[in-house]
């Protein structure tokens, strides 16, 4: 049935349920892909002109096709694990919507200026903090990672060395799986019994943080101690990773920290910062975060701002942009300071960064070469979205078969045995030796190599692989056989599409260079013996362009990591070639699938909100998003029924309306009122009829900056018999101006007034400003649009309850 115009009544609206999905022919067709039993909590009855409602209708068994899926109210579906196509109802929203209660504008009317100034000097002064502490964190964890690796491959090389002559090859074989073994199990066993969430590079929840999704346990110290632990072990532990990537998420836990001045881990509260304690303030901090995180990553202080840019923009100013470099800068600073001097140049300040491309002085480029770093940029892409799907599919089996943790701590042993296994099979059967004198290595191994040389497949292997992606890079053209890095490529390319996901803390970065690095020195290498008097192919610049093209077809970021590359490289006159080569690397691969960090992030059925709203969505109303009928609360309502709509409903947010007598009426709408306020009222009592107790208390705004972030659960709170008959007037409490919008707003303004305020809540109104429903990021989250091979189409998500 067809709606006749945008006045169109809720009631009316409502009988057009029915889910399409738009394609790029322009046909419409359904395109619900999950056809499990659906359940819709709440009675279905609306009231003439909206509907909010009561909440004691039990669970229905709503419709099981298609046709009939309701729309307006929570869709439950029970779907098999590792969909791309569900969301998931445990993820909660941080709201980025100031609360101006009356609490708020008392607090502001009664400090003044002084308290405005005293605040902004404490943001700068956090901020400088969270950069000094992110650096620091990275040089730990880099000295670490060196001092331990040198440790290892020294007395690896010593047992080759030796055992060569004495033909007792296997002993060094096997401490070299042993060695890459236990630190893998210990970084492995805290990430699966500790915090799970600490699991690879962190990227994804960062980003999933900064949209403004919550993430459990993701800026917990506990995350960051098991990610120190955990990153160190994985690079000691030889596996395909880099440590560059965990960096971002240990910026950003920093940041989560030490602005509020208190830790929920520790339960210590130094009661400072308290009034940067909400979602919003914290969401910036974070920001810094993790913008001091790439700074100290990469060196790439412009990088960390504009990787905190792409991923939250939408909540952009510009003095949060000068705070956020000023983190970067400091980080990028502090860690060079520290880095050098441990290097033993103190006054050199060259360690920029934790990912040291090494110095690129004369490179250059003609003209004509372009072409060949745009289809290089296509190989990347077509490279990196193979790479994506075969992850995807290993990713899904890991969610459908390997759920116990010791399942997943043996299988991360089980790869860092096969790490070594295939490095020592690589240095045994290949025999690629190279004269002594331009090995790139502090640990040239001569294996079977003639008196004078050095075995370059082991020079790769035996170093971390951050070293490995110097060495493609540097190293003198000829120090490779080509069918070593044919090899080494293969090999590499499946070993760390096999490492990511597992559980341990990893990055992709490192292998994704690295691996581009082998084909792009193969190709380097290639056009040199096809064009051997020319003097302008350089396999290292290959290598690099190679490298870029890799990393931009597997993580598809675009504008931060073109930046990233460029301050990592140290040479701007090398940025064109870089940028041809990632936009060509993200375009061919957008063609076949998503950057490999949205596709976790699907698979995790998180509710991330894209940048835009899907397309050809002007002919979708609120009122065919927004659930209904909502579940309201009154401006004075009694504590019977709080308690009673806390126990009973999940929601986080109840729009507050006039009181009515008949509840199928709707109701004028007064303001907003989030779960976790009220849990702080009925904790401390606020009630109307206890009012001559807590009114010498005066309840303030800092009784709900103290709970923040973690409240008790309704469960938790103890409310009398006694008090049950009580009331508690919500209006001072509230947010008495939240946003609305009518019902007949088209879904792309609701999209980007949510994405833009980074709204939690919505309240969907009629003409008379009753509330007739309500819309989240759940709600918006569920259409998403497709693309496959060139096609494109909308999708409309179930919500699961896992
Ligand atoms: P969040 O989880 O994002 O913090 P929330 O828990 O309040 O917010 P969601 O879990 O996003 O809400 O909502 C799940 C579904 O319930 C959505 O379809 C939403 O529209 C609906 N919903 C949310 N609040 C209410 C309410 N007060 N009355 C009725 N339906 C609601």
């Amino acid at each position: 049935m067809r709606i006749s115009g945008r006045t169109a009544t809720f009631c009316s609206v409502n009988k057009k349920m029915r889910d399409r999905s738009y394609s790029s022919s322009g046909e419409e067709e359904p395109l619900i892909r999950n056809q499990n039993k659906i359940i819709s909590y709440g009675a279905q009855e609306n009231c003439p002109s909206g509907g909010s409602t009561s909440i004691n209708a039990d669970p229905v068994i709503l419709a099981s096709s298609e046709s009939q899926l309701p729309k307006g109210k929570y869709v439950l579906e029970t779907v098999e694990h590792g969909s791309l196509n569900v969301i998931s109802a445990k993820f909660e929203s941080l709201d980025y919507d100031i609360c101006e209660n009356h609490l708020l504008l008392e607090e502001e009317r009664t400090k003044g200026y002084k308290f405005i100034v005293k605040k902004n000097f404490a943001r700068w002064f956090i901020f400088l903090l969270i950069g000094m502490l992110t650096a620091l964190i990275a040089c730990v964890i880099d000295i670490t990672i060196e001092e331990l690796s040198h440790i290892k491959y020294k007395s690896l090389k010593n047992y080759v060395d030796r055992c060569i002559s004495e033909n007792c090859l296997y002993i060094p074989y096997l401490i070299w799986v042993i060695s890459n073994m236990i630190p893998v199990a210990i970084g492995s066993l805290l990430v699966a019994y500790v915090e799970p969430i600490a699991a690879g590079s962190g990227i994804p929840q960062v980003k999933c943080y900064l949209n403004g999704v919550k993430m459990p346990r993701v800026v917990r110290i506990k995350t960051l101690v098991v990610k120190v632990i955990g990153v160190i072990s994985s690079v000691v532990g030889g596996l395909a990773v880099g440590k560059e990537g965990p960096m971002i998420h240990s910026g950003a836990v920093v940041a989560a920290g030490i602005s509020q001045g208190k830790s929920s881990t520790f339960r210590r509260d130094l009661r400072i910062f308290k009034y940067f304690r909400e979602d919003h303030e914290k969401r910036d901090f974070v920001s810094g975060g993790a913008a001091a995180g790439v700074a100290a990553a990469f060196g790439a202080p412009v990088g960390g701002v504009l990787f905190s840019l792409e991923e939250g923009a939408s909540f952009w100013n510009q003095s949060l942009t000068w705070r956020i470099f000023f983190a970067s800068i400091i980080s990028t600073f502090t860690l060079n300071v520290v880095l050098s001097s441990y290097h033993g140049h103190p006054g050199d300040l060259s360690y920029a960064g934790l990912l040291n491309f090494g110095k690129f002085e004369n490179i250059s480029y003609d003209f004509f070469e372009l072409p060949i770093f745009v289809i290089m940029g296509a190989i990347g892409g077509l490279l990196g979205s193979l790479f994506n799907h075969i992850n995807y599919k290993l990713t899904v089996f890991r969610m459908r078969n390997i759920h116990a943790r010791w399942m997943k701590v043996m299988e991360a042993v089980m790869v860092a045995a096969f790490s070594a296994t295939l490095g020592f099979g690589m240095m045994y059967f290949l025999n690629d030796c190279k004269p002594l004198g331009q090995d790139p290595t502090s640990n040239p191994i001569q294996m079977y190599c003639g008196d004078g040389e050095y075995n370059a497949v082991a020079a790769i292997w035996f170093q971390t692989p951050e070293a490995s992606v110097r060495s493609l890079f540097h190293d003198p053209p000829g120090s490779h056989k080509a069918v070593s890095v044919v090899v080494f490529f293969i090999f590499y390319f499946l070993l760390s599409c096999w490492t990511y996901g597992l559980s341990v803390s990893s990055g992709l970065f490192i292998p994704s260079l690295l691996t581009g690095a082998a084909w792009g020195r193969l190709v380097g290498s290639g056009m040199a013996s096809i064009l051997p008097s020319s003097g302008w192919v350089d396999p290292g610049k290959y290598a690099l362009v190679g490298a870029a093209a890799q990393l931009g077809g597997v993580v598809r970021m675009t504008i931060s990591l073109t930046v990233i590359l460029i301050e990592a490289t140290g040479n701007i006159t090398f940025g064109l070639p870089l940028m041809l080569t990632l936009i060509m690397a993200k375009w061919t691969g957008d063609f076949f699938n998503e950057g490999i960090y949205d596709i976790h992030i699907q698979l995790s059925g998180v509710p991330l909100l894209p940048w835009e709203p899907p397309p050809l969505s002007y002919n979708m109303y609120a009122s065919e998003v927004m659930s209904h009928p909502v579940v309201t609360l009154n401006t004075v309502e009694s504590v019977r029924r709080i308690v009673h709509v806390l126990k009973s409903e999940t929601f986080n947010g109840f729009p507050v309306v006039d009181p009515q007598g008949d509840v199928k009426m709707c109701q004028t709408f007064r303001g907003m009122i989030l779960r976790s306020q009220l849990i702080v009222l009925l904790k401390n009592k606020i009630f109307n009829e206890s009012a001559e107790i807590w009114n010498c208390k005066q309840p303030s705004i800092k009784m709900f900056r103290d709970e923040y972030p973690r409240y008790l659960t309704i469960q938790e709170v103890d409310v009398t018999e006694e008090e049950m008959k009580f009331t508690v007037d919500l209006r001072p409490f509230m947010n008495p101006s939240p946003y609305t919008v009518q019902h007949s707003a088209s879904l792309p303004r609701v999209f980007r007034l949510f994405r833009a305020l980074g709204l939690r809540h919505l309240a969907v109104v009629n003409d008379t400003n009753e509330v007739t429903g309500i819309v989240t990021r759940k709600d918006l989250a569920r259409y998403r649009v497709w693309r496959h091979r060139g096609r494109m189409g909308l999708e409309h998500l179930a919500i699961s309850e896992k």
